[in-house]
């Protein structure tokens, strides 16, 4: 622990003699930690198996995949980011030249949280290399083995002068947070958000805040039932229900409540067959304060199906709920379960009172075929992000910045927004020499004044 002012010396002293500025290191590093994925992957989905017991091709989709084509998406592009961005100069500033021009910040810390414990570590870095920082990484330590298992893998492949990973708890992050960094990348819960902006406030320090709530699906009766819970299903369960923009509950016009629940009953079979716990295709709760917590949440409505629960494996069966109380427990906190509680409207208006009396989510879900539906969801309610017929699925475009909004954090990555918020946009005016107006020096006249007011 007491070396960690000494990672952070010694990376300060590889961003000041400007090694990780040059395209050749990013792009260099971006196709080592390609080959770290490539050449380990069956290591990667066994400590993925380890911390969260979830199937190899969840994490090949969720965590290896995304990451990879996140490398490729950004090799694409990184050249011509990097390149300052020509804007108008006015005529006040002629004869001359404006342009933005993206510089590295420094070092920054990234810090991860256990759902996603590979991608959430990956997809900042790429950020981080793509903008030519230096980075400290610092993994969950309740996903204990994908955490071993980067503190292994990445200073084999990674520049070791560059990026460093520091292993640990609250107490870690609490010793790191007391260093000065550049940027704090944190991903995490709004409570531990909280105390990083607060940590970083006394070094003045730019934070990018990925943090959770309760991201809402709205179901109209317009839309194509079958689709829609087979959806909602998948990203509900995947991860059993631990993902920060897995669908949180549902709401779903009154006429079509009934067919959705038998809909949503039907693609749990069809998923994980009559007893999910045998299916090798479902995942379990990460530790026994999360079982318990999620297991409490079970008896805040009606089992429309699942709620079984086995301690022993930390397992809690796909589970619906309908007669729901929204002052339940289970609608006042994040479940990041697999429990999907199913509550009805009646008009539209409705279902965004009820999105807009709560703190606004990271994701808004809205499955209807009506583009005035559309509009109006979107038009009066904010969220992070948004998918129209679809869920979860936003985060995998390159071309969307991810991030949230008022509760949900603040700061954006993926993509070009990733290079965007690891890079600080400065900018710069050329003028020439060859002539030097002298409309605005001293000693000032009437003539002066009115000139002034023709050309601003
Ligand atoms: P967490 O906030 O408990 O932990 C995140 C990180 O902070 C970990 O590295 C942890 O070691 C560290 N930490 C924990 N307590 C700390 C403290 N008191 N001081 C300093 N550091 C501390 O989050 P979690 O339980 O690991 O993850 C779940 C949360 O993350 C959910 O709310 C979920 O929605 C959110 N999340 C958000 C995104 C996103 O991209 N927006 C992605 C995944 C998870």
């Amino acid at each position: 622990m007491t070396q960690i002012p000494d990672i952070i010396a010694k990376l300060r002293v590889t961003h000041d003699a400007r090694r990780t500025r040059p395209l050749a290191w990013r792009r260099g590093q971006l196709l080592r930690l390609r080959a770290m994925i490539t050449e380990n992957e069956t290591d990667i989905l066994e400590a993925l198996h380890a911390d969260l017991g979830r199937s190899g091709f969840e994490t090949q989709l969720v965590e290896t995949g995304t990451v990879l084509s996140e490398i490729r998406h950004v090799l694409a592009h990184l050249k011509s980011w990097m390149r300052p961005q020509r804007v108008a100069t006015p005529l006040t500033n002629q004869p001359g030249r404006s342009a933005v021009m993206p510089e590295p910040l420094g070092v920054v810390l990234i810090l991860a949280p256990w759902n996603y414990p590979f991608y959430l570590i990956g997809m900042p870095l790429i950020g981080a290399i793509s903008a030519g920082n230096c980075a400290v990484l610092k993994p969950s330590e309740i996903s204990a083995h994908t955490s071993k298992l980067l503190a292994r893998l990445i200073p084999a492949y990674l520049d070791p002068d560059a990026i460093r990973v520091v292993e640990g708890g609250v107490e870690t992050s609490t010793e790191l947070l007391a260093q000065h960094f550049d940027h704090i990348f944190f991903t995490g819960s709004a409570n531990v958000g909280k105390v990083v902006m607060t940590a970083a406030a006394s070094h003045l320090t730019p934070v990018t805040l990925e943090l959770g709530g309760k991201s809402p699906c709205i179901v109209h009766d317009d839309c194509d039932l079958e689709i829609a819970a087979r959806r909602v299903a998948w990203g509900k369960f995947l991860n059993a229900g631990q993902t920060c923009v897995a669908p949180d509950y549902v709401l779903v016009q009154e006429k079509a409540a009934a067919r959705f629940v038998e809909g949503l009953k039907a693609t749990v079979t069809r998923f994980f067959g009559d007893d999910p716990q045998a299916s090798p295709d479902y995942a379990r709760i990460i530790n026994d304060k999360h079982f318990d917590r999620v297991s409490k949440l079970i008896g805040d409505g009606q089992i429309a199906c699942g709620g079984e629960t086995d301690a022993s494996t930390r397992y809690i069966a796909p589970t619906v709920l309908t007669g729901v109380d929204p002052a339940a427990p289970v609608m006042n906190q994040e479940i990041f379960g697999p429990v999907l509680p199913v509550i009805s409207y009646g008009a539209i208006e409705e279902a965004i009172d009820f999105v807009n009396r709560r703190p606004k989510p990271l994701a808004l879900y809205l499955f209807s075929n009506s583009q005035q539906i559309r509009d109006q969801v979107l038009g009066q309610t904010s969220s992070g992000g948004a998918c129209i017929n679809e869920v979860v699925t936003h985060l995998a475009v390159p071309g969307l910045p991810f991030g949230g909004v008022g509760a949900s954090g603040m700061g954006a990555c993926h993509g070009r927004a990733s290079f965007d918020t690891f890079s600080h946009a400065k900018a710069v005016l050329t003028k020439s020499e060859r002539f030097d107006v002298p409309l605005r020096y001293p000693p000032f006249s009437a003539l002066k004044s009115r000139l002034i007011r023709l050309v601003s």
